[in-house]
């Protein structure tokens, strides 16, 4: 249960002993293909252009932020973590000049903050569910509310954990990674850009592997498809599998699962000396955050965890290091059974004082 889950779904597993195909062999463009609709699905859009980046989820970061900014373009980002501030760094590398609006680690930056930071900036970019807070930032308002800035937000902790529906809240542009809330191993990064996105793709972006431009005539359309990079087969069919478990359960379900262990988490923390760390109203249930009670040790107490009974609780990270910690209940691991056995062991170890 660490911030990832360690235990992809088995049905995943299994798919990673299927005969390797090429990657321009049609079958394989056929099981490519379906897996986009699959992600077309879980995403809640009908945008052509969605697909997974062959890297983790910063590539994701990355060809969102590289494929859009013109140096010198004004982007607004919202920070109230780890990944906010990542965005910053990948914007301004690629030459924009950024405006963050910062909130206290734990909190939700209000929406309208974002939409007063800069009169008319080209992105506004948000993280969805803040990784290292245990925070959800809201979308909606940002996207009813835009103008004619493009919306890019982070996924990485929330696609199919909670819902996210980029075309009714007319998200542009969105990145996830696979080791979340879709219980496959880390090494993809499903995007989607809408195509008033892709009226603005730049036209030769300051990296060429990230390339749309180039990338979309391998990934997407009829007809024939052209090399721009030989794609990882084996991990895209645990990608392919992991969807396939997520709408054969049923979007709704896979999210009422996530929904309900994190709902029992929240509610018997406290009465084990758990206080929930983030804002009330804004608490993700894929990501609990609590502050380490008095008198237990950080990391001998996750280590104990750890070897008694194979649970992983993440660490705090940056200014909270060694004050909170990150309790993942995601994918295959959201299951009510791991929650009363991490509940259990917490008390084990809370009466034993480690
Ligand atoms: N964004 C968020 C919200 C994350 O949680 C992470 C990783 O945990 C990333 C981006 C980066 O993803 P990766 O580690 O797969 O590159």
């Amino acid at each position: 249960m660490g911030p990832g889950p360690s235990n992809p779904y088995p049905e995943v597993m299994e798919a990673f002993n299927r005969p390797v195909l090429g990657h321009l062999d049609p079958e394989f463009i056929s099981l490519l293909d379906e897996t986009n609709d699959r992600l077309r699905e879980v995403w809640q859009t009908n945008n052509a252009l969605t697909f997974p980046i062959s890297a983790t989820g910063s590539a994701g970061m990355e060809t969102s932020f590289v494929n859009f900014i013109t140096p010198g373009d004004d982007v607004v980002i919202g920070v109230n973590g780890v990944f906010g501030n990542r965005m910053c760094e990948v914007a301004t590398r690629a030459g924009a000049t950024v405006t963050r609006v910062e909130e206290d680690w734990g909190r939700t930056i209000d929406p309208q903050r974002l939409l007063d930071a800069h009169p008319n900036p080209s992105i506004i970019a948000l993280v969805h569910a803040e990784t290292s807070t245990g925070v959800r930032n809201d979308i909606a308002e940002l996207g009813a509310n835009k103008g004619d800035s493009l919306l890019l937000v982070d996924c990485v902790t929330s696609l199919a954990g909670i819902p996210v529906l980029i075309d009714e809240w007319n998200v542009d542009i969105a990145y996830s990674g696979t080791q979340k809330c879709l219980g496959v191993p880390p090494g993809l990064s499903p995007l989607t850009v809408s195509h008033r996105a892709m009226e603005r793709l730049v036209e030769t972006p300051q990296s060429w592997y990230l390339d749309l431009n180039m990338i979309k005539e391998y990934v997407s359309g009829d007809g024939a498809r052209a090399y721009h990079h030989t794609a990882p087969i084996s991990m895209l069919y645990a990608l392919h599998a992991g969807l396939g478990v997520v709408l054969s359960e049923g979007l709704e379900q896979t999210l009422g699962r996530h929904q309900s262990c994190g709902d029992e988490l929240h509610s018997r923390l406290p009465e084990l000396g758990f206080e929930l760390w983030a804002q009330e109203g804004y608490r993700l249930p894929e990501l609990t955050t609590v502050s380490i009670p008095e008198g237990l040790d950080d990391v001998k107490s996750r280590q104990h965890l750890l070897d008694r009974y194979g649970i992983e609780i993440g660490g705090g990270l940056g200014p909270v290091a060694g004050k909170v910690w990150r309790i993942g209940c995601m994918g295959h691991t959201a299951r009510m059974r791991n929650v009363t056995l991490l509940l259990g062991a917490l008390e084990e170890l809370t009466n034993a004082g480690h």
